[in-house]
């Protein structure tokens, strides 16, 4: 903080303001006038904590003031003032607020975008840094501020928008915030009254407060929820859904109903298009909004949806709320947790609905909030069996990594004789697909379910089982599919001679050398062209879901498991020929310790890369030696 003679006080901007700053007046925005819908939305949240103070303390400064929202033009300076009578803020609230970031990871967020993701402007109301907005129309802007608390003096806050910001003390008479916004040479249309009532219009509508615009009410308040379904227009809907997402998306769909029993309650409920989780990594904070008769209680209730359900916007009236309820008293409120319970029934029936008549919808749907809804299945217990309906996989029978499969449909598909679901879980659908696990069920011809998400198999494991059907993962030791297979038919013509014998040689050989690194040693009966591979005994997660442990947990150690090996792949027949002669058990050691590491590779776990460099290019060594000696064989 410096002085500075023209200006007052001085204070640098946070760093990460600055550089926000900088994207904001270089980035093109196709929508620039969002700035006024989030210089609104400030005004409204300052009105509204005000509401809330003065429900419970009689003394406050400006206590007969009405709360609401001026606009003001000055046409020939282009200055644009949007005022409030809202909560204010002191001096050390004004540092606090404007020159800081709140939301952590915001910028990270923003810096991150794509120069097209940058442009589109729902954006800046998802992340929390709505006020800056306006340095994208504005070369200067004043906050003029006095708080509610008595005996605090106003202040001014004043910026181009660079580097710096001034503040100063002020006189202000009423209580709350004044925003003096001069605009930029080419921005003049801010100051136009049409201009600005259309904007409101199209984003602000419902705010809860007057808007005056020049004099004139701009604004017009509709508990659009409270009234019957056939008096709402659709425009009405798309706008209400606009206002209360602060974005220019169209739901998805909508839900509006009320109830009368047990509980009077009416609710519009959307569900948004996009999902801003899987742009940022960031979870979605809750959307629903509470009333009790038309007054707003808590703008973001968390109690009335669980969180697998976050991504629902909207509104819920009740009138058998009590005004007063706190936030540590919701939990307890049996009226609110019959809502939660009667709404959770009716988001999922028409999950249900939709999945049943219109599946493409479903489809766009799952793809977006797919990945937040089958949290549901951990939590909650009631609606567990219809989540799982919900949810959709890859599967082997889809043509590519887009398809998607129903629990319902892979059992309708299943055979005559197969007893379980199957799963196979790895990074992505290649991968998948070159798996040793693979080959039996591709022989059988039976589908196997793809997971990619690294909760699939939790979530999955955690069913146990989907209509009756055990659900079991493809690397398990003892499937029922592979029952049948014990009754093995095999072409012995080409089989070495003895084999029978030799082969359990070396499997005694391949026991002894890997005692340390597996559970056991068996003949397989899932492999049809791969030499051998790892499966894990009953009861033991998938590696997959083991690394995944490791990663929270790391002195969690993988569990060792079951090496399987195939007596008709023709590398194991010439093992086993060599493995009789003692000469060769240096050289088989070494094969023996690469296949086992071959196949944990095949499984995603990586180790220590050098033994294995050094091991393989013995092995080459070997191998050029036995190329070049059968050849002095030939010549000579
Ligand atoms: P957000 O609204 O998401 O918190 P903003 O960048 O829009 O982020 O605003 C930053 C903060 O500045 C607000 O949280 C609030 O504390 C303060 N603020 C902005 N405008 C006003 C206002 N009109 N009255 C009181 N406080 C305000
Ligand atoms: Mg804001």
């Amino acid at each position: 903080m410096t002085a500075d003679i023209k200006h007052g006080e001085s204070f640098e901007f946070q760093a990460e303001i600055k550089k926000l700053l900088n994207i904001l007046s270089h980035s093109l925005y196709t929508h620039k006038e969002v700035f006024l819908r989030e210089l609104i939305s400030n005004a409204s949240d300052a009105l509204t904590k005000m509401h809330f103070y003065s429900l419970s303390n009689p003394d406050y400064e400006g206590k007969d003031l009405p709360l609401e929202i001026t606009i003001d033009v000055d046409e020939k300076n282009k200055i644009l003032t949007i005022s409030d009578t809202g909560i204010g803020m002191t001096r050390e609230e004004v540092i606090q607020n404007v020159g800081t970031i709140a939301k952590s990871g915001s910028l990270e967020f923003i810096a991150n975008l794509s120069e097209q993701a940058r442009k589109d402007s729902n954006i800046i109301g998802q992340f929390g840094v709505g006020f800056y907005s306006v340095f994208m129309v504005a070369d200067e802007v004043r906050i003029r501020t006095r708080s509610y608390k008595k005996e605090e003096p106003a202040c001014e806050w004043h910026s181009d928008g660079t580097g710096k910001y001034f503040l100063n003390p002020v006189e202000k008479e009423k209580r709350g915030t004044d925003i003096i916004v001069h605009l930029k040479e080419d921005e003049k249309e801010y100051v136009e009254k049409v201009r600005i009532q259309s904007i409101i219009k199209k984003y602000s509508n419902f705010v809860s407060f007057p808007i005056m615009v020049c004099g004139e009410r701009a604004n017009q308040i509709t508990a659009i929820w409270k009234e019957p379904k056939k008096n709402v227009t659709e425009e009405q809907y798309n706008e209400f859904y606009k206002f209360i997402s602060n974005t220019e998306d169209t739901p998805l769909f909508r839900l509006h109903t009320s109830a009368e029993a047990p509980i009077q309650f009416s609710s519009i409920l959307y569900c948004p298009s996009t999902n801003y989780e899987t742009y940022g990594f960031k979870k979605l904070e809750h959307g629903l909004q509470l009333y009790s008769n038309k007054i707003l209680i808590q703008s973001d209730c968390k109690m009335l949806l669980p969180e697998y359900l976050r991504f629902i916007r909207g509104v819920v009236d009740s009138a058998d709320i009590p005004l007063n309820i706190s936030r540590e008293t919701f939990q307890d409120n049996r009226m609110i947790q019959k809502m939660k319970s009667i709404l959770v029934k009716q988001i999922i029936t028409l999950l249900q609905e939709l999945d049943k008549n219109e599946k493409e919808k479903y489809e766009t749907f799952w793809r977006q909030f797919g990945r937040i809804l089958k949290e549901g299945v951990h939590i909650d217990f009631e609606n567990r069996d219809l989540l799982a309906q919900l949810m959709r996989f890859n599967s082997s029978q889809c043509a590519d990594a887009a398809g998607l499969v129903s629990l319902k449909e892979y059992v309708s598909r299943m055979k005559p004789e197969q007893k379980e679901i199957y799963y196979i879980t790895a990074v992505n659908r290649d991968t998948i697909e070159k798996s040793p696990y693979l080959e039996i069920f591709r022989k059988k011809e039976v589908e196997v379910l793809y997971l990619t998400d690294p909760n699939d198999e939790f979530i999955l494991s955690g069913l146990h089982e989907f209509e009756k059907k055990p659900i079991r993962s493809a690397d398990q030791a003892n499937l029922d599919l592979l029952r049948d297979s014990d009754k093995k038919v095999v072409d012995t013509s080409e089989e070495p001679q003895n084999y029978e014998e030799i082969f359990k040689h070396l499997m005694k050989t391949v026991k002894v050398t890997l005692a340390d690194r597996v559970m056991d040693v068996k003949e397989s009966n899932r492999l049809v062209d791969s030499p051998c591979c790892l499966v894990n005994p009953d009861g033991v997660p998938s590696v997959h879901v083991q690394k995944l442990i490791q990663m929270v947990d790391s002195n969690y150690k993988i569990s060792k498991k079951i090496m399987e090996i195939n007596r008709k792949n023709r590398m194991i027949q010439n093992l086993s020929q060599m493995n009789e002669n003692p000469a060769y058990q240096p050289l088989i050691e070494k094969m023996v310790h690469q296949l086992f590491e071959n196949a944990l590779m095949q499984d995603g776990v990586v180790f220590d890369p050098t033994s294995m460099v050094s091991r393989l290019n013995e092995l080459m060594e070997e191998l050029t030696k036995a190329v070049l000696g059968e050849r002095k064989k030939i010549i000579i």
